[in-house]
């Protein structure tokens, strides 16, 4: 895929479209080469494999319809929460393999998975008292001359307006919201059992982001990328005005 292209989460959908009709022929082909085998063993072994596959495709299929109406219409489709939970452990592990066979970065595949995880949470149109809400920061956006201890409580920030933590404490304290700094996943995880939010608003890289989605599930979270202007982990940057707006929308007034 062309560098310039801009990522959007209809490539997501299309690739988790497209993978899904591709595990369903080849599961199929699959149980036809190996059915003959199979009835040497037992005569109802093939009916039973076959079955299965069936039940597991159809719940799949649901999962896959939900998420593909709800992501589209940014309209809560979303009643079979199982199938969707599906939807999110399997077809996202397919459509990153099918997406480097076809070019895609796990970055770009990655991004497009975070805009498909916001449109579905939008979609559920969630409103919260600000207790109910933290926002999860990397490490990596206080900038590497600052030497105070951010992570231990991110409220020493002296909001120096050498990185963007100060003014994401600045909008976050506005609207009544708690903030946090993660040094890794196992510190993000524990923040999450510690604070039970309804609602997380992570900001990291598309990796991090991708992993901490799918584990923090089923609490609803909003990802945002930050800007990477001297390369990863190291004084990165961001969109602050999209935290602002993100909050705007989900914050009870
Ligand atoms: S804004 Fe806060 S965290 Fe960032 S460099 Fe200044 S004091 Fe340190």
């Amino acid at each position: 895929m062309p560098k310039n292209k801009k990522i959007t989460k209809y490539h997501f959908l299309l690739l988790s479209v497209i993978g899904l009709v591709l595990l369903m022929a080849v599961s199929t082909a699959l149980w036809y080469f190996i059915s003959p085998r199979l009835h040497e063993f037992n005569d109802a072994l093939p009916f039973f494999l076959l079955s299965t596959l069936r039940i597991f495709f159809v719940i799949l299929i649901i999962g896959t319809v939900l998420v593909l109406l709800t992501s589209i219409f940014e309209k809560n489709f979303l009643i079979a929460n199982f199938a969707v939970k599906l939807f999110i452990k399997i077809v996202y592990p397919i459509v990153v393999f099918l997406g480097s066979l076809l070019g895609f970065s796990k970055e770009a595949l990655g991004e497009s998975y975070i805009k498909v995880n916001d449109s579905l949470v939008r979609a559920l149109k969630p409103r919260y008292n600000p207790d109910d809400v933290i926002i999860l920061l990397p490490h990596c956006l206080q900038n590497t001359d600052c030497s105070i201890r951010i992570t231990v409580d991110v409220n020493n920030c002296k909001n120096c307006g050498k990185c963007t933590i100060g003014k994401i404490l600045e909008i976050a304290n506005n609207f009544g919201v708690e903030v946090f700094v993660a040094t890794g996943g196992t510190l993000a995880r524990r923040i999450i059992t510690e604070q039970k939010p309804k609602l997380i608003l992570a900001v990291a890289c598309y990796r991090d982001l991708v992993s901490g989605i799918q584990d923090a599930y089923p609490i609803n979270t909003f990802g945002i990328m930050n800007i990477r202007p001297f390369g990863p982990c190291v004084n990165t940057g961001v969109d602050t005005d999209e935290i602002e707006t993100t909050l705007k929308r989900v914050i009870k007034v």
